[in-house]
């Protein structure tokens, strides 16, 4: 009679113990799987899915200790929609989110796998080119311009065109990130008082 008490108080105890571990696999699967969301979310922008500003000061900071510590060459494409407030006037925000989208789809076409594009802020992108010389950047910013410039998003059976301005710079001795993206930024500022449309260097 005590035996079979005892193996009831067992089979409960086993059946209790396996039930804890499945609920302990569930939990963990679950919290990791939320965690993961939560990271991506941190370090992407919503609309178009590419890395955000935060995941770019990240992945810059590293670029730069790398350029500092083994002499390789690194190089920023600032770039900024020309007269996309035009667009959202004239056509609305959702047509302009679409425009967004879509030069973003260039942009990605344009750069190679190990250049790592950042929305910067609005209508304002930033690439980061590893082992990339001023020269080639530029010529890669030439490229994205002349993409942006052919391509045409249809909006209500009307087709949008819009340019793109460029401001390229390279990583000197020295720098951080805020002088680097300093010398970008007045390069774009250039390219926007020589007419827009165009690719300046920094
Ligand atoms: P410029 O050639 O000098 O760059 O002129 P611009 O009109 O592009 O410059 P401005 O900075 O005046 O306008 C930027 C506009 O981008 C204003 C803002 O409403 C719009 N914008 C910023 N973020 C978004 C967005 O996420 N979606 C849409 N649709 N518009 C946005
Ligand atoms: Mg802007
Ligand atoms: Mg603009």
């Amino acid at each position: 009679k005590l035996r079979e008490i005892w193996n009831t108080l067992f089979l409960n105890l086993a059946i209790c113990a396996g039930v804890t571990l499945v609920v302990l696999v569930l939990t963990n699967v679950t919290v990791s799987a939320y965690q993961d969301t939560i990271e991506r979310l941190a370090i992407t922008d919503k609309l178009t899915g590419i890395y955000n500003r935060r995941a770019f000061d990240l992945l810059c900071r590293e670029s730069l200790l790398d350029a500092a510590r083994n002499g390789s060459n690194l190089s920023v494409i600032l770039l900024d929609i020309d007269g996309f407030k035009g667009i959202n006037d004239r056509f609305g925000h959702a047509a302009g989110d679409r425009v967004l989208v879509a030069v973003v789809r260039a942009l990605q076409a344009g750069v190679r796998v190990s250049d790592i594009l950042c929305r910067w802020g609005g209508e304002e992108f930033i690439i980061l080119l590893k082992n990339c010389p001023l020269e080639q950047a530029a010529h890669t910013a030439e490229k994205l311009r002349t993409a942006i410039e052919t391509m045409t998003t249809l909006v209500e059976q009307r087709e949008i065109r819009i340019t793109i301005s460029l401001g390229v710079a390279q990583y000197r001795p020295g720098d951080t990130e805020e002088s680097l993206l300093k010398r970008a930024d007045a390069a774009l500022y250039r390219a926007k008082e020589g007419g827009r449309n165009r690719t300046e260097r920094g």
